[in-house]
């Protein structure tokens, strides 16, 4: 008999548990009772497929995603596991073809809708008790609690599931649940002394990025050239907005379709399934979309507005990167958002329930204003402790100055005093920056204090009125459009006898896609992922999530038998699969001269001890500069593509450290230059296209940086 890991590896090719994984899976194979409460993409699945495999019967998977089943059937049946599903997309002679398997054990997994399982004809249950259930795994447990954001009313049957089968281990799995809603799934499915787990809701390769709202959709366009062959979801207000948004895009050169309910059921399907089997890259959706997308290699989320509360914010961002790769998640924020938002949090006839809304919807808006790291204040927002310092958001990616606010704070708080502390932030912006709006009575325009604040911008004020109300110099006085008022602190800034400073940031670096892997065949790979795909009628996700694309793209393995170093690379699949891939790699290695990383074993070693310093890599790469080392020999050293450390090297022309003749060679720079007179430098794609094959973009970025820094 085999062991939980000898599984993991032979059946999926993976070397190693995540989170609690093994913990989970034994306490199954112990038979106890479990909850597990991970965050999607955790890889909850495995922590009932491994045990399925395990035990003698069979394991019964209830969920309510039908349009899912499928794809986790599939799944499990490209890695050589027999497994089938059974809901109403079946035809009658279908499903008895499965009762059929059930009945003479030739499958491992079952999956079915809950209420399958409790249907009239008691047929099937008998069936189930003749035929010896080892594990009864309950997905999206949520939905059994009315506290929860899904209650489905179906899945309050499932309570009797323990009378049915009571010796039987019962798995209830969820990625959405606060401590209320935990304690009624446990209780609504009577589990017996469960052991619970639960994991962080830290998604390390998730980068949360926030930007103003500012010509957002030039930003917009920068965001996705970048990201021009990867999957991304943008979220979008209205049905209407998401519709000409999508339109735009297509107009500008980008895959991109619309999904909203408004849309006929025939198109939205349409449009889903594109998007899934990677036939469009964008989708542009009210929040309708994601509610049972499984899709793995979505790599970016992008918000055009604000969301309603953090929970959603954190549930739709988290539809990136599903599959452990870095994936980017960027906000558009803006007041006006934010002040239409607040209309729509109202709750008819229900003054308890507005409140509650627009509690939420101020602590979103302080998220995106606090200077703090945005992860903490998710973690900490959802009772987790984070010590910030993410390195992978725009806050923690920027460098701050220290400036004296010691006079800054004098005028704001002279503002509110003189207001008689009866406005709210935006009035006392406009009153501190002298607008001759008429929202301003003219008896205010004749105040001393009018007109004092003109040399720093609005966003500049907003901060520094958020900085100090969260000091505690400002009271914030509830309601709709909260106004401010001073404090017992704030005398002694207005009397001049305390000092106080501000953090701004300087020059927010923009977000970056990582590139430590050949590019150029990673999309060949995919192309054969979507033939395979085709042709076995299935999502190219079901047959290798992008991250054993990306593997395969930096390993580079000449060998069948090195497939197996590969993640997701089980046994079936090398032997299925194995031949189609090996001969894209080899195919291009040749091509370019490059030779298996895999003899490199202790390159491998240390890539992957580093890892976790992911941030630090760029400095690597400065460092082995400094020491004489070429680009090429970089490259090499730390197994990564010569144009990755070209855009390392570039970065440190920006921050000043290397000058662009370091990097780029001295005949090449005015040409470079003149390009970006023609073409401006908001995108690389333009520069590239005009200069041809000759300049890389390392060299063209680092032009650019210098260009960027010189004003
Ligand atoms: P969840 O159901 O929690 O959202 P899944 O079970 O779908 O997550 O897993 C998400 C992804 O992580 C899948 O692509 C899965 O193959 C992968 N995965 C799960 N466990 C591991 C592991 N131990 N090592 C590597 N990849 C894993
Ligand atoms: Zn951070």
């Amino acid at each position: 008999m085999s062991s939980p890991s000898e599984v993991l590896k032979k059946q999926f090719g993976f070397d190693e548990f995540r989170f609690e994984q093994n913990k989970i899976i034994d306490t199954v194979m112990a038979g106890k009772d479990t909850f597990v409460l991970m965050p999607t993409g955790g890889g909850k699945s495995l922590c009932y497929q491994i045990p399925a495999l395990l035990f003698e019967g069979l394991t019964v998977v209830i969920s309510p995603l039908i349009a899912l089943m499928k794809d986790q059937v599939d799944a499990l049946r490209v890695n050589g596991i027999r497994a089938a599903y059974l809901n109403s997309t079946l035809s009658p002679n279908q499903q008895g073809q499965v009762m059929r398997l059930v009945r003479n054990k030739e499958i491992k997994l079952l999956y079915i809708a809950p209420e399958r399982l409790f249907s009239r004809d008691s047929e099937f249950m008998e069936l189930l008790k003749s035929s010896g259930i080892s594990q009864i795994a309950i997905d999206e447990a949520h939905c059994i609690s009315q506290w929860g954001h899904d209650f489905r009313p179906e899945y309050l049957k499932l309570g009797a599931l323990k009378d049915e089968f009571p010796d039987t281990p019962v798995i209830a799995l969820t990625a959405t649940a606060d401590k209320l809603t935990r304690k009624d799934i446990l209780e609504k499915l009577n589990l017996k002394a469960p052991e619970t787990f639960v994991s962080s809701f830290n998604r390390e390769n998730i980068h949360y990025y926030i930007e103003p709202k500012k010509n957002s959709y030039a930003r917009l366009l920068e965001f996705l050239e970048e990201r021009k062959d990867e999957s991304g979801i943008i979220y979008s207000l209205s049905r209407k907005s998401t519709e000409a948004l999508a339109q735009r895009l297509e107009y500008d050169g980008f895959s991109a379709k619309p999904y909203n309910a408004g849309l006929e059921r025939e198109i939205r399907a349409h449009h889903q399934e594109l998007f899934i089997k990677d036939k469009v890259k964008i989708i542009v959706a009210t929040i309708a979309f994601g509610m049972g997308i499984d899709k793995s290699n979505v790599r970016y989320v992008v918000h055009m507005n604000l969301p309603k509360n953090i929970e959603s914010y954190y549930q739709e961002t988290g539809r990136a990167g599903r599959d452990g790769l870095k994936s980017d998640a960027l906000l558009f924020y803006s007041k006006g958002d934010l002040n239409m938002l607040r209309d729509f949090a109202r709750v008819d006839d229900n003054a308890e329930q507005t409140d509650i809304m627009l509690e939420k919807l101020n602590k979103m808006a302080d998220l995106c204003e606090a200077m703090t790291c945005r992860r903490k204040f998710i973690m900490n927002y959802f009772d987790e402790e984070h010590d910030g310092n993410c390195a992978s958001c725009d806050i923690c990616l920027s460098d701050f100055e220290e400036i004296d606010g010691t006079i800054i704070a004098q005028k704001a708080l002279s503002a509110v005093a003189r207001l008689n502390e009866s406005y709210g932030m935006t009035h006392l912006i406009d009153f501190l920056k002298g607008s001759r709006s008429k929202k301003i009575p003219d008896w205010q325009k004749e105040i001393k204090t009018y007109g004092v604040g003109s040399e720093h911008t609005k966003e500049e004020w907003a901060s520094f009125f958020n900085d100090l109300t969260m000091k505690g110099y400002l009271d914030q006085n509830g309601g709709t459009y909260p106004t401010l008022s001073l404090t017992e602190k704030s005398w002694n800034i207005l009397k001049g006898k305390e000092r106080l400073s501000f953090l701004r940031a300087v020059n927010r670096r923009q977000t970056g896609t990582d590139q430590s892997y050949e590019r150029p065949l990673f999309d060949r790979l995919k192309a054969v992922r979507a033939q395979i795909a085709e042709r076995e009628n299935t999502a190219a996700f079901v047959i290798f999530s992008d991250a054993t694309l990306v593997e395969l793209a930096t390993w580079l393995p000449q060998k069948i038998d090195e497939l197996s170093y590969i993640k997701g690379f089980g046994e079936t699949k090398v032997e299925r699969y194995g031949h189609e891939f090996l001969g894209e790699v080899v195919d291009y290695c040749r091509e370019n001269g490059l030779k298996s990383k895999f003899k490199q074993v202790r390159f491998k070693q240390k890539a992957k001890k580093s890892a976790g310093a992911r941030s630090n890599t760029k400095l690597e790469s400065l460092k082995l500069f400094k020491d004489g080392l070429s680009f090429t020999e970089i490259a090499e050293m730390r197994s990564l593509g010569v144009s990755t450390i070209e855009t390392h090297l570039s970065w440190f022309v920006g921050e000043g450290e290397l000058a662009v003749e370091d990097i780029v060679s001295p005949e090449k720079i005015p040409v470079i230059r003149e390009a970006i007179n023609e073409h401006g430098w908001a995108a690389l794609r333009p520069l590239k296209d005009a200069l041809g094959d000759d300049f890389s973009y390392g060299e063209i970025k680092a032009v650019v940086e210098e260009v960027k820094g010189n004003g």
